[in-house]
Formats: structure tokens, C-alpha cells, sequence
């Protein structure tokens, strides 16, 4: 195997060199402008700009999509950074918010798989394969498990329930720890929660993820995107890469604009797709809310980061089908610490097969694992580039348990690590998943603090992954929408 000497480290990496101003067509005057170019953002200045308002879109990268990117590697390779998989939803989403052609790229992987000491088997991700493992493998009671998915079905958004998710699961399926990870294990890799977490999050994000098979986007990251950009572009939305938003500018407890690149653009309302602690307290500036929301805010605890190993496969060699993602572990039991393990013993695989991209008979494996960022940030070079080193070496080890003999088909591998995440995303600590639950109101409430400034992006765990983060943009340009013509009312 030819092996990358150097794994890529995004903190050492350095972004590509500006090349001329981008901000040179800007406009000096918008009606909403948008910070980044995730899901959120992007989805959101797709709604507002169909209903006719002016949209500018700038992000800090490169590339857009923010956590839903890709990179190209040298060797013909094209990594998913996040692509791995998605409930069906999101096809209504993007059919609804997008078009009905990035609605029909979005296919059912073929196969989704466990492998642990507790239990191996594929699953359909359907809610009745869920209830087939559960009464016929765990041996469960039908009425109990269908009492579970009531309990859940029944949970509602704004109960105040302080029940966690681990006391949810010990009520329904009291010392099953194999059960507990049969149901937890997939939504902790999707969204970064944990058995501490809110009862309510599971409950909503259980509905919406395991109910009909696990869904990707045939053609790529990249196709997704740039089906994304000009469909933008047709909406007549400004969109600008390489910009860094300072500031959001706000005077007399009214969202003005923001300066961005040092460059001052004004603008009716802002919506923030950046994290909801940076946005409050570097963006906007803790002076501009009440001291209660400002000390609420910083008390938001932020989600987990990621580490991720890629592995490209050399032209001209193929894996053979095994499963599209892969959910394995050799921890004996599970809790939810262990998944965030720097040099842990749980991961995901996702294996892209030339299907991902049509016409390109290209093969990659990406593996995934929860991490902490504490465990990354202070280390020293040397000390960062073994751990990467002994990632890298650990989840080969790992993988030619399932691929006899992958080493030598493989001419690329580098790892991401939280410090990447941090990097290209600027969200702090890495944080792959937004906030904890309690973020959520006070994203949902930034408006009611200064007029005019929204938030939509990962948060409170249940408006996190793809479809979170895409719904949770129409929910705020729906509030944008009511905002901006309550001020054509005004000035008409
Ligand atoms: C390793 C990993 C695997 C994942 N796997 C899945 C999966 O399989 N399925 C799934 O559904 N979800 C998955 N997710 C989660 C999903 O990718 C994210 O929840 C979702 O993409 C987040 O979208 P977002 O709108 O919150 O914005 P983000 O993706 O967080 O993007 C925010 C954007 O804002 C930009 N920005 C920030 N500050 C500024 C500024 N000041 N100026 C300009 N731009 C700025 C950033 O550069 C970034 O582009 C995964 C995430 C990670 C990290």
C-alpha cells in the first residue's frame, strides 16, 4: 500500500489564497443577508428569495455547504464529509424547498448493519425490521415494543419532561443494555446525543429517522451542492464564498446589516446559519440582549465533535458489497462516554460504491466516530500527528476485519479530527452537532431580543443532521418572510 505520509490536519492546512475581491458585485443594500452556507443557511435564502425578497448569502469557505461538503484529493478521489445518511424526509424537503430534480437523487441505501458483541445483524431501518429485531433477536414483547413506539409518538415538543433518554429506555426495557444500543447507538453518530440527553429529542428524532430506511443523495456531496447553487442562482440569490462575516450590525435594538471582509452591507434582517453562541456573543455582541438571555446563552452547552479517517481506493480496484454503512463496535457493552473515546473502540463505516456517483467507477470508505475536543486541542504537533497516525492505523486494523486485504487496494487515507471541524467550520469546539437541547429557544427567540435577527442551524439536537438542519431553515425563513412584509406593510 502506498500510504499518505502526511495525513491532511485542516488546522495546518490553510485555506486557499483570495483571489481578487469576492465581495466585488455585491450590492450595498439586501433585504435579508445570510451567514453561511449550510443546510440551513442555504435552504433558507432559497425560501426567501422565491417569495421575492432581495438574498445575499455569504460563507467564510470556499466551498458551501458547511458540514454537507466534499473534498478532492489527489488520485481521482472525492470525499463526502457528512454524507453517510439521512431519513426520507428529506426528499419532501428538497421536492417543497428545492426541486423535484435534487428531490429524485435522493435514493434508500442498500444496506445498513450492526456488528457488536451484544449483537450483528443488516437492518432495513423500517420501523417494522425495528420491531422484528426487537421481538424476534432480543426477544421482547410485541406489546411492549409497540407501547414504546406509542410512548414516543405521544411525546410532545412542548412538554416540559425531564426525563433522559437512558431513564426512558431503563422504564421500557429495564438491564437491556442491547436494546439501549440497538436504538441509541445510530441517532448518538447522527445527531452527537446522548443517554443524558432529553427524553423529547429521541423521541422526535427516532420518529423521523427510523421509520422508513436510511436515505443518500445519488451523485454526491458535490452534485448536491451545486444542484443547490443554481438553483440559487435561478431565484436570483447573491451568493458569495471566501467572505467572513465580523460583525452583524445592530442599532437601536434593529438588525442593520453586518460587515463582512471589512466591508459594511446593509440589510433588513440577518439570519445566522453560524453557531448560536458565536452568533450571540462575537457576531452580534452580548451588549445588544438582556442580561438573562446573554448569561443563558453562554451557559449553552455545545454538542460533540467528530473524528473521521478517509480512505480512497486506487483506480482501477474495487471492494466488494458488503453494506453502505456499518455501525461496529468490540465494546462489550454500551454507554455513551465511550463513543467520544479519543482512541475508542466504536465507529462508523461508510463504504461509497461507484452508485454514489453515477458513471464514476470510483470506490471510498469513510469512517466516523464521535470525539471530544478536549482530548484534541492542546496537543503538541508531534503529539497530534501520532494520534492521527494511531487513528489512521486502528480503524485499517478494524476494517480488514470486514476487508481482508484492503491495505494494499488503498492509495490514500488521511484523518479529520475535531481541530479540523473547528477550522473549516468555525463552529467552537468543533462541535459537529450544534448545542445541546436547551440552545433551542434561544435560537428560536433571537428576534424577539433584536428585531430582525434570526438563527437556523444545528441545534438543540432534534434541528440537527440533514433534515434537521434543511427543515429548520424554512421554519425561520418563515419568520423572516412575516418579518420583512410586516415591513412592506410599513413602508408601503
Ligand atoms: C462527521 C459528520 C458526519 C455527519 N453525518 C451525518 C449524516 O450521516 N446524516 C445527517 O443527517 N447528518 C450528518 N451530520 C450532521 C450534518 O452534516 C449537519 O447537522 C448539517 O449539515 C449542519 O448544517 P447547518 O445548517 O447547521 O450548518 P453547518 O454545516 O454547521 O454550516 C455552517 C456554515 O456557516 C459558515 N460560517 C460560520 N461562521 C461564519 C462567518 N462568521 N462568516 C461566514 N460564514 C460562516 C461555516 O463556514 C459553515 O459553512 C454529520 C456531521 C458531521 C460533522
Amino acid at each position: 500500500m502506498t500510504r499518505a505520509k502526511k495525513y491532511h490536519c485542516g488546522s495546518t492546512d490553510g485555506k486557499a489564497p483570495l483571489k481578487g475581491d469576492p465581495l466585488r458585485n455585491v450590492k450595498s443594500r439586501y433585504d435579508l443577508i445570510v451567514i453561511g452556507s449550510g443546510l440551513a443557511g442555504l435552504t433558507a435564502a432559497n425560501v426567501i428569495a422565491k417569495a421575492g425578497f432581495k438574498v445575499c448569502l455569504l460563507e467564510q469557505h470556499y466551498n458551501f455547504g458547511g458540514m454537507a461538503t466534499w473534498f478532492k484529493r489527489r488520485g481521482g478521489h472525492i470525499f463526502d464529509v457528512s454524507l453517510h445518511g439521512f431519513p426520507v424526509g428529506m426528499k419532501k424537503t428538497c421536492r417543497k424547498y428545492w426541486n423535484q430534480s435534487i428531490a429524485d437523487s435522493i435514493i434508500p441505501l442498500d444496506g445498513v448493519s450492526y456488528d457488536n458483541p451484544q449483537f450483528s445483524f443488516d437492518i432495513e431501518f423500517t420501523r417494522e425490521d425495528f420491531t422484528r429485531k426487537l421481538v424476534e433477536e432480543f426477544e421482547l414483547p410485541l406489546e411492549k415494543v409497540e407501547g414504546f413506539y406509542q410512548h414516543l409518538r405521544a411525546m410532545n415538543f412542548y412538554d416540559d419532561s425531564r426525563e433522559t433518554t437512558g431513564e426512558m429506555f431503563e422504564h421500557w426495557f429495564p438491564g437491556r443494555n442491547d436494546v439501549h444500543r440497538l436504538l441509541m447507538e445510530p441517532i448518538s453518530y447522527a445527531n452527537g446525543s446522548t443517554l443524558d440527553d432529553p427524553a423529547i429529542s429521541y423521541g422526535i428524532v427516532f420518529s423521523n429517522f427510523m421509520s422508513k430506511g436510511v436515505y443518500t443523495f445519488s451523485g454526491g456531496t458535490d452534485l448536491l451542492i451545486q444542484e443547490m447553487k443554481n438553483e440559487l442562482r435561478r431565484n436570483g440569490v447573491d451568493f458569495f464564498s471566501r467572505v467572513q462575516v465580523d460583525r452583524i450590525l445592530v442599532k437601536n435594538g434593529q438588525t442593520r446589516g453586518v460587515v463582512a471582509n471589512g466591508k459594511e452591507i446593509a440589510a433588513s434582517a440577518v439570519l445566522s446559519n453560524a453557531n448560536i453562541k458565536t452568533t450571540i456573543a462575537k457576531l452580534v455582541g452580548e451588549e445588544h440582549f438582556t442580561p438573562e438571555f446573554a448569561k443563558g446563552a453562554a451557559a449553552i452547552r455545545l454538542n460533540n465533535s467528530s473524528t473521521q479517517v478517509y480512505m480512497g481506493v486506487r483506480e482501477g480496484e474495487s471492494i466488494p458489497f458488503t453494506t453502505d454503512l456499518l455501525f461496529t463496535s468490540t465494546r462489550k457493552t454500551f454507554d455513551s462516554a465511550s463513543l467520544c473515546d479519543m482512541q475508542g473502540e466504536s465507529r462508523t463505516f461508510s463504504f461509497y460504491h461507484p452508485k454514489t456517483r453515477p458513471g464514476v467507477d470510483r470506490y471510498t470508505i469513510v469512517s466516523s466516530t464521535n470525539a471530544n475536543y478536549s482530548d484534541w486541542k492542546n496537543l503538541t504537533d508531534k503529539q497530534y500527528e501520532a494520534e492521527k497516525d494511531l487513528l489512521a492505523e486502528r480503524t485499517l486494523h478494524c476494517l480488514e476485519g470486514y476487508h481482508p486485504g484492503i491495505r494494499e487496494k488503498l492509495d490514500h487515507i488521511e484523518v479529520s479530527t475535531p481541530r479540523t471541524f473547528e477550522f473549516y467550520t468555525q463552529h467552537s469546539a468543533g462541535s459537529s452537532f450544534g448545542t445541546k437541547f436547551e440552545g433551542l429557544p434561544f435560537s428560536m427567540d433571537l428576534h424577539k431580543q433584536v428585531a430582525g435577527l434570526y438563527h437556523a442551524g444545528s441545534v438543540g439536537i432534534i434541528m440537527s443532521g440533514w433534515l434537521g438542519a434543511a427543515n429548520y431553515g424554512v421554519i425561520a425563513a418563515n419568520k423572516v418572510d412575516e418579518f420583512l412584509h410586516s415591513l412592506r406593510g410599513v413602508t408601503a
